[in-house]
């Protein structure tokens, strides 16, 4: 991937090393960028390490015990080292995180006015902006006087993200939005995801299990493996590449994903007997 200037980044991952219960060795020297205004996909297998990745940004680690160890996170140029979660919200940070975390008890209103108690002290005026998240979100608007604890599976990851949206954020993190949705529904969320990061240039580091869908969003993607990136590139040029679609996409008759490495080996195997 053509690497953007520094200053074109939203996110700057360098190096980080992360452990959790000062025994499991989670990350293991991860980078990774995200340019300004662009969708990024972090890919791979379960226990890969990319949630560990999005919580190493917005600093939720310690809430897991986890720690970082080395390296560093670039937030809009600045260590994020020195701020507290609450506070990345309100520089511009939003975590969506797996399993699509809402109030249950409180309406879809008032999820959002929750939402928006996060960014006191930001300077802004205080009443949200619901009209933003409605407009990407009508379904919602339709349900905003119910308990989110009735609203669908989709329904309450369109809440999940409609949280983050109200925060007006420059990075959303999106944690598998597509877990445990239909094709149908999964395919809307997407449609929304692209049309929020074209419409609001909010950049995204959108972390699937679901490659063929996150590639068909993304402008450029990672695929990590043991705590570690372990090939990058543009969505175009991964969705393409004979490799990722064999062993991430499913599409070379091998099913599952396999590992990156054994293709590796496999590949030096085969020059060695040729
Ligand atoms: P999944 O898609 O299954 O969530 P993932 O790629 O997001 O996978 P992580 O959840 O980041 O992977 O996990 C990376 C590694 O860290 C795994 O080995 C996992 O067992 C370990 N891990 C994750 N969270 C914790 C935790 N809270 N305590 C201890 N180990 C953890």
């Amino acid at each position: 991937m053509s690497q953007p200037l520094a200053t074109d980044r939203v996110l700057e991952v360098n190096n980080i090393e992360v452990v959790y219960n000062k025994a499991v060795q989670a990350l293991r020297g991860l980078s990774l960028a995200v340019p300004r205004g662009q969708i990024v996909a972090l890919l791979g297998s379960n226990g890969a390490g990319k949630s560990t990745t999005l919580k190493a940004v917005s600093g939720l680690l310690a809430l897991e015990n986890g720690e970082l160890e080395s390296g560093a996170v670039m937030f809009k140029g600045r260590s994020t080292a020195a701020f507290a979660p609450q506070e990345l919200v309100r520089q511009g940070l939003s975590h969506v995180m797996e399993g699509r975390r809402v109030f249950e008890d409180l309406t879809v209103e008032e999820n959002l006015v929750a939402a928006s108690y996060a960014l006191t002290g930001r300077g802004r005026t205080a009443k949200p902006d619901f009209d933003l998240v409605y407009g990407y979100f009508p379904r919602l608007h339709e349900r905003r006087k119910g308990l989110a604890g009735y609203l669908s599976g989709g329904e309450q990851q369109m809440l999940a993200i409609g949280r983050a949206l109200i925060a007006e954020p420059d990075l959303m993190l999106l944690d598998e939005p597509s877990l445990g949705l239909s094709p149908k529904l999964t395919e809307d969320i997407f449609g929304i995801i692209a049309r929020i990061n074209a419409e609001r240039g909010t950049s995204m580091l959108l972390v699937e299990q679901n490659a063929t869908v996150a590639l068909a969003v993304a402008h450029a993607g990672y695929i990590m493996e043991n705590g570690r990136i372990v090939i990058d590139g543009s969505a175009e040029r991964l969705a393409n590449d004979p490799d990722v679609r064999e062993f991430y996409l499913g599409m070379g008759g091998g099913g599952e994903a396999r590992s990156f490495k054994n293709i590796k080996h496999y590949k030096r195997r085969k020059r060695w007997l040729s």
